[in-house]
Order: structure tokens, then C-alpha cells, then sequence
């Protein structure tokens, strides 16, 4: 078996790693000093494709493979982790959880936006009672007419204070147990959805983490990721599987 990388993979790691040092670099003792991301490291990865790493290239991202991604990373993280968190939770976790279980809709609408980077990405499933034991989320998605009121507050999420979607982790009726999970694409303008506290954290100090409170947001069913309810938790699997 050959482990040796492939030439795109090997020009794909220089890029990164002169893109961290010349640009990250300057900016590392500044953003861990205030704890906040520069929002121009956002715009000057925009032209090299990093913000599209989990997105299909038909959708116009750049994902090939994920040792691909994983190297990108590797260089980023060398550099500042917190940048590398800020990249990876909008590609990753985010943008590549609707390309592998969106409907044809969904990824239409949403995947371009984040091959780009005009819109930021963050995933929100992690609750003040759940972490580790992730299927015992509260957060509840009660179906009104053709949309779902959310209801619920996420925390320890990366990029939430900056992110304009979120993938958002739900509960259509907790008595389902897991078969009630359900997972919904939520932009931060649909009525309810605030952007919480930003916490405070002593590492990944550029990496932006905070709380999504949900207060009776209205989501249009055509955003249920996939379609279908009950597939939350395979969704969240296939992705932390990945992370
Ligand atoms: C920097 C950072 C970024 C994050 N970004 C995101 C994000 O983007 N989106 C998101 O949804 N979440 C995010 N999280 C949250 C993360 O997923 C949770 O912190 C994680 O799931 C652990 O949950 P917890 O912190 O509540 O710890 P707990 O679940 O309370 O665990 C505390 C300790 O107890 C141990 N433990 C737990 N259960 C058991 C058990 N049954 N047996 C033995 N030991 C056990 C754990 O291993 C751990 O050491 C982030 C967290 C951090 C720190």
C-alpha cells in the first residue's frame, strides 16, 4: 500500500503552511492576548478555498478527501489551533454534514454560500446538561404548520459568535429517545435565534466559542437536514466520526 501523499496533497500542505506563516503568524500573540479571531484571516483564506474544504466541488468547494482536510489542519494548527477550530467547525462541522446528508435543496441553497465564505458555519449540539452523553439533548423542535418552533440553549460552541448558520441539534419528542433526534439548518436571522454569551476559554483563545439560545425559533420545515425526522443521530455520528 502506498501512504505516501499525492502531488495535490503535497502542494495543498506548502500552501497552507506558507498561508499560516505569512498571515497567521503575525497575528497569533494579538489574538490570544484578546481573545478574538481577525476577521481578515477570514477574507484572505476566502481566495484560496480553505473556507470550502468540506464542500463537493460542484457546489464549489474544494473537498477531495479528508486526509486532505486533515493536513490542512496539521499546517493551520502548527501555527494557531484556534484559527485551525475556526476553519474547521464551519467546513467540517458544518458545511460537510449538509453535503453528506442534505437534500439536493439544501445543498443548493447552502453549500455555496460556504465554499465561499460569505456565510460562517457552526454546529450546535452540546447542551449545559449535555456533552459527553450527546444523545440526551433538550433542546426541543415542535412542528407548527409547515415550520418547527425551536426551543432550547447550546453551549462550548465553536464559532457561534460569529457564525450566520448553525446546524442545530433537536429533540421532536424526547419519549422517541433517540429516534426523536433531529438536526435543522438555522440562519441567525429566523425570529428567535440569539447569538449567546461568548465564553472565556485559557486555549484556542482565536477560536470564538459561545451559546446559541433558541426562544420559540421558527425554522421552515424544508430546513430539517435531510428531509426526513429521526435521522439526527446518524447525522451527528457520521460527523463527530469524522472530527
Ligand atoms: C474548545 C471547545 C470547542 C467546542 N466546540 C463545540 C462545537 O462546535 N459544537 C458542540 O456542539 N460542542 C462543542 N464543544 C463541546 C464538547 O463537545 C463537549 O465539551 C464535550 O462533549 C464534553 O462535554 P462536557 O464538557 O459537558 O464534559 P462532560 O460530559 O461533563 O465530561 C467531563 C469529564 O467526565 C468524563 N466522562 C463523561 N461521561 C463519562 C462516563 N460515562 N464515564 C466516565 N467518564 C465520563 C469525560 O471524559 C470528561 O473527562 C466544544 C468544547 C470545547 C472545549
Amino acid at each position: 500500500m502506498d501512504f505516501d501523499l499525492t502531488e495535490e496533497q503535497k502542494m495543498l500542505k506548502d500552501t497552507v503552511r506558507k498561508f499560516s506563516e505569512k498571515e497567521i503568524l503575525p497575528l497569533t500573540e494579538e489574538m490570544d492576548r484578546e481573545e478574538k479571531f481577525i476577521e481578515d484571516l477570514w477574507e484572505k483564506a476566502k481566495p484560496l478555498g480553505f473556507l470550502g474544504m468540506g464542500v463537493p466541488t460542484e457546489y464549489g468547494g474544494m473537498l477531495t478527501d479528508y486526509l486532505s482536510f486533515g493536513l490542512m489542519g496539521e499546517e493551520l494548527g502548527k501555527v494557531d489551533a484556534g484559527v485551525a477550530t475556526v476553519y474547521g467547525a464551519h467546513g467540517l462541522l458544518c458545511a460537510n454534514n449538509i453535503a453528506r446528508n442534505g437534500t439536493d435543496e439544501q445543498k443548493k441553497k447552502y453549500l455555496p454560500l460556504r465554499a465561499s465564505g460569505e456565510k460562517k458555519g457552526c454546529m450546535g449540539l452540546t447542551e449545559p446538561g449535555a456533552g459527553s452523553d450527546a444523545t440526551s439533548i433538550r433542546t426541543r423542535a415542535k412542528k407548527q404548520g409547515n415550520e418547527y418552533i425551536l426551543n432550547g440553549t447550546k453551549t462550548f460552541i465553536s464559532n457561534a459568535p460569529i457564525a450566520d448558520i448553525a446546524l442545530i441539534y433537536a429533540t421532536v419528542d424526547p419519549d422517541l429517545g433517540t429516534g426523536g433526534l433531529c438536526t435543522f439548518i438555522v440562519e441567525k436571522d429566523f425570529p428567535g435565534y440569539q447569538r449567546g454569551r461568548k465564553l472565556s476559554k485559557m486555549g484556542l483563545r482565536s477560536s470564538p466559542t459561545g451559546e446559541i439560545v433558541l426562544e420559540d425559533c421558527h425554522v421552515p420545515e424544508e430546513n430539517l437536514l435531510g428531509g426526513i425526522e429521526g435521522k439526527g443521530l446518524k447525522q451527528m455520528f457520521s460527523g463527530l466520526d469524522i472530527e
